[in-house]
């Protein structure tokens, strides 16, 4: 594994039936993105600090995937042929396109606007350009993310994935509800139902809104391709999107953690450990 590009944080197998991934928490900057927009702004897509924020659940017994590279290099949680074709030099690709709509926002698999809709870069990519970077970043980071659940899985019978991301407390021009929408502090998304078993999404729900969190399903952000790829509840391999406030961990302005980073987290390993408990099963080991 390229350091660069992943890290497997904690177990490298799962030791409990828990994943963690944080897909947007990247800040490594690859030698050949060639970006207009300088570092402050492209780090505006970044999920900041959320793998330090559930990193002490590597310490029980739950491996963590942090992506190293920034998400408006490339973006793991969409699929390798969601394709912005505005991007590139002719406007053609000749692979497989899976267009998802995200290129309404510039935000499909390589993201072509930041921020409140400005342009990521001065010029167009090759198609050999974008194949390298769906063979270097994206394919090694889903291959890591489906042998971690697949090994839990196999461990343990079941698999529960959380998704972890974060999000800006008010949306901005290009966000997924429109602009101007202030965010609940947790918004949990499982593609309306179909990635974990309800009563998941039920269970975590309840145990954050317990906490004093205001917790949305579903709205507005449900989940997209690191949940979808990889779940299939009826056979026990659970995924589900964690979205949590930045304003709950830190100074979006300044992007520095302030002082509530301890208790989000604290809260957080609660739910870690209330999820092991949940589904471990009897007689398990334990990390
Ligand atoms: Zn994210």
């Amino acid at each position: 594994m390229n350091p660069d590009i992943l890290i497997v944080h904690g177990p490298q197998v799962p030791e409990t039936p828990l994943v963690l991934d944080s897909p947007h928490s990247g800040h490594r900057f690859p030698a050949d993105f060639a970006a207009a927009a300088d570092t402050w702004a492209l780090r505006d897509g970044e999920d900041c600090f959320v793998d330090t924020l559930y990193m002490p659940a590597t310490e029980r017994g739950v491996p963590l995937l942090a992506a190293q590279f920034p998400r408006t290099y490339l973006d793991p949680n969409r699929h390798a042929a969601d394709i912005d074709l505005a991007l590139l030099q002719d406007g053609h690709w000749p692979d497989a396109h899976v267009p998802s709509g995200k290129e309404r926002l510039g935000k499909s698999l390589i993201w072509r606007l930041v921020g409140e809709g400005q342009a990521i870069y001065d010029r167009k990519l090759s198609v050999d350009e974008v194949r390298a970077r769906v063979r270097r970043y994206h394919q090694p980071y889903h291959a890591a993310l489906r042998g971690l659940i697949d090994a839990a899985h196999a461990a343990f019978g079941v698999s529960v994935h959380l998704n972890c991301h974060s999000m800006n407390a008010v949306s901005g021009a290009i966000g997924v509800a429109g602009p101007g929408v202030a965010h609940a502090d947790i918004v949990l998304g499982d593609r309306d139902g179909s990635t974990c078993d309800p009563a998941l999404t039920t269970f975590v729900r309840d145990l954050l809104a317990g906490r004093g969190y205001s917790v949305k399903v579903n709205d507005p952000f449900k989940g997209v391709e690191l949940v979808r790829a990889y779940s299939d509840p009826a056979a026990g391999r659970h995924s589900l999107q964690i979205e949590v406030n930045k304003r709950l961990y830190m100074d979006e302005v300044t992007r520095e953690p302030h002082g509530g980073f301890a208790q989000l987290q604290a809260d957080l390993m609660d739910l870690v450990d209330a999820l092991r408990g949940r589904y471990m099963p009897a007689g398990g080991s334990h990390g």
